[in-house]
C-alpha cells in the first residue's frame, strides 16, 4: 500500500482493472461510473481505440526527440488545433507536462512579456480566495487556499488575493450580482492598494473547479474584470485546466463570455483526457512576439511538446471534434443538471446544483434554510465518497479548508456520456445521498 495516496481518511481503495467508455472496474470485477471524470480529466472515456492507435504508431515512429535539435509534425499538428479552436487570436501553444507546469510557465510569459515591452516593475499575480492552480510550489503561491499557504508559507511567495465571487452563499444584504460587483471591485481596490503599475496580471478560473464547486460568476464579473484589467493595463490569465478543452460546452468557457477574452490561457487535463500527462499555455503573437524577438521564452521542461505526449492530445482533440463531443456537453449537461435538482428534490442534503455543460458540482448541506453544513467529524464528503462506490459512482469531492466556503461533489462525467446514462447517474447518486443521509442523522 502507496500511503501517499490515500483521499478522505479512507483506509484502503480498490485496484483499478481496466476502463471502457465512461465506466471502470477493479480487480474484483465490480463496476464503477467515472462520475467525475477521476478528477475532472477523462473528457472522452476509457480505452478510446482511435487515441490507443495513435499512441502506439507515434511510439513505434518517435517518443521522443528534443526541441534543442528537432521540431517535431506532432507538436505542429496538436498546436494548429487548438489554436484553431480557440481562435481568438491565440495565435501560439506552448505544450508542458501538465497543469501546475502550464500555470508556471504563463506566470513567465507574462513576465517576460512585461519585461520585453519595458514594464519592468511588473510582477505581482493576483488570484481569487479560495482557488486552485496547481502544486508546485509556483502554482501554489497563486493559490487561495487556506491550509496550503500554511503549510508552505516560507517555502515560496505567496502573491495577494481577492474574493472569489460565489452565488450559492453571499454574504448579508448582497444579491449574487452585487456580490459579484462587489468582488470585482476589491480586485480594483487591491490593485490600487498594491499599486497598479507593480502588478503583472489576474489569475482566474473562468468557470471554478474543486476549490469552488464549479462556479460560474454572474456575467457582470467577466465584463467588470476585463474592464478593470484594460484600465490599469493587467495582464489576464484564464486558468483552464478543468473548464478548457470543450468541458462546459465550448472549447474554452472563455468563449461564453466574448466581452472578457483573456490574454493568456491555460489548458491541461481533458486536452490529453488522460491518456497523457500534458498542459498547453495559449496566447497571442503579440504577447509572444516581444518574448521570442527579446532572446527568446527563458523556460523549459525535458518533456516539453515531446512527440507521443503531442500525438495522443492531437487525436483526442480530433475525437472532440469529429464525434462532436462539446456539443454533447452541452445539451448532455442541461439534461443532467435538470436530473440533479431532481436528485434533490428527494435528497435535502443537496443545498445547490450549479456549473456550466458537464462540469458541475452539488453542494451539500446539513440545513437547506440556513444552508449550515455538516460538522468536521461526520465527514460527510469522506462517506460520500465511500457510499458512491458502494453504489457504482466513482466521485471527486472536497470539503473546503475548515469547512468555510462549503463542501461539494463534482458531477463532470467524461464528455461522451448519453442521456440515458446521465439518469443512470442520477439514479446512482440518489442511492449514495439516501444512505448518507440516514447516517447523518444525529
Ligand atoms: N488549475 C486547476 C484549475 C486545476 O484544477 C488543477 C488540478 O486540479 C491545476 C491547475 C493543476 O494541474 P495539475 O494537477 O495537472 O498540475
Amino acid at each position: 500500500m502507496q500511503r501517499f495516496y490515500l483521499p478522505n481518511g479512507a483506509s484502503s481503495l480498490p485496484e483499478v482493472s481496466h476502463g471502457d467508455g465512461i465506466y471502470l472496474w477493479d480487480t474484483n470485477g465490480a463496476r464503477y461510473m467515472d462520475a467525475s471524470s477521476g478528477p475532472v480529466v477523462n473528457n472522452i472515456g476509457h480505452a478510446n481505440k482511435r487515441v490507443i492507435s495513435a499512441m502506439t504508431r507515434q511510439a513505434g515512429r518517435v517518443a521522443y526527440a528534443s526541441r534543442a535539435h528537432f521540431e517535431n509534425a506532432p507538436n505542429r499538428e496538436l498546436a494548429e488545433k487548438v489554436t484553431a479552436l480557440a481562435g481568438d487570436g491565440f495565435d501560439q501553444a506552448y505544450v508542458v507536462s501538465g497543469g501546475s507546469e502550464a500555470i508556471e510557465a504563463a506566470i513567465k510569459l507574462a513576465k517576460q512579456y512585461v519585461e520585453a515591452i519595458g514594464q519592468s516593475e511588473r510582477s505581482i499575480v493576483l488570484a481569487r480566495n479560495p482557488s486552485y492552480h496547481g502544486a508546485t510550489l509556483g502554482a501554489a503561491a497563486v493559490t487561495g487556499d487556506a491550509m496550503s499557504r500554511k503549510l508552505f508559507a516560507d517555502l515560496m511567495n505567496p502573491q495577494p488575493l481577492v474574493p472569489t465571487p460565489f452565488t450559492y452563499r453571499v454574504p448579508d444584504n448582497f444579491s449574487s450580482e452585487s456580490h459579484a460587483r462587489h468582488c470585482a471591485q476589491a480586485l480594483a481596490d487591491e490593485i490600487e492598494r498594491v499599486g497598479a503599475d507593480k502588478v503583472l496580471a489576474f489569475l482566474m478560473e473562468p468557470v471554478g473547479g474543486l476549490a469552488t464547486g464549479a462556479l460560474v460568476a454572474p456575467d457582470i464579473y467577466y465584463t467588470e474584470v476585463r474592464k478593470i484589467c484594460d484600465r490599469y493595463g493587467i495582464l489576464l490569465i484564464f486558468d483552464e485546466v478543468m473548464s478548457g478543452a470543450g468541458r462546459t460546452g465550448a472549447f474554452l468557457a472563455a468563449h461564453h463570455w466574448p466581452d472578457c477574452r483573456p490574454d493568456i490561457v491555460v489548458l491541461a487535463k481533458g486536452v490529453a483526457a488522460g491518456y497523457t500527462p500534458l498542459g498547453i499555455v495559449l496566447a497571442p503573437d503579440q504577447i509572444v512576439e516581444p518574448v521570442a524577438n527579446g532572446g527568446g521564452f527563458s523556460h523549459g521542461h525535458t518533456y516539453a511538446a515531446n512527440p507521443l505526449s503531442c500525438a495522443v492530445a492531437s487525436e483526442v482533440i480530433s475525437v472532440l471534434e469529429e464525434d462532436e463531443l462539446i456539443a454533447n456537453a452541452d445539451v448532455v449537461g442541461e439534461f443532467l443538471k435538470a436530473g440533479l435538482w431532481g436528485v434533490a428534490e428527494e435528497c435535502p442534503i443537496i443545498g445547490d446544483v450549479r456549473g456550466k455543460g458537464l462540469l458541475m458540482a452539488v453542494e451539500l448541506v446539513r440545513d437547506r434554510e440556513t444552508k449550515s453544513i455538516f460538522p468536521a467529524d461526520a465527514n460527510v464528503i469522506g462517506r460520500t465518497v465511500a457510499v458512491g462506490m458502494e453504489e457504482g459512482l466513482a466521485l471527486y469531492a472536497r470539503r473546503t479548508s475548515g469547512g468555510v466556503f462549503g463542501e461539494w461533489l463534482m458531477i463532470s462525467p467524461p464528455l461522451i456520456t448519453s442521456k440515458s446514462q446521465a439518469e443512470e447517474l442520477c439514479d446512482r447518486l440518489s442511492r449514495t445521498l439516501k444512505r448518507v443521509s440516514e447516517e447523518m442523522v444525529p
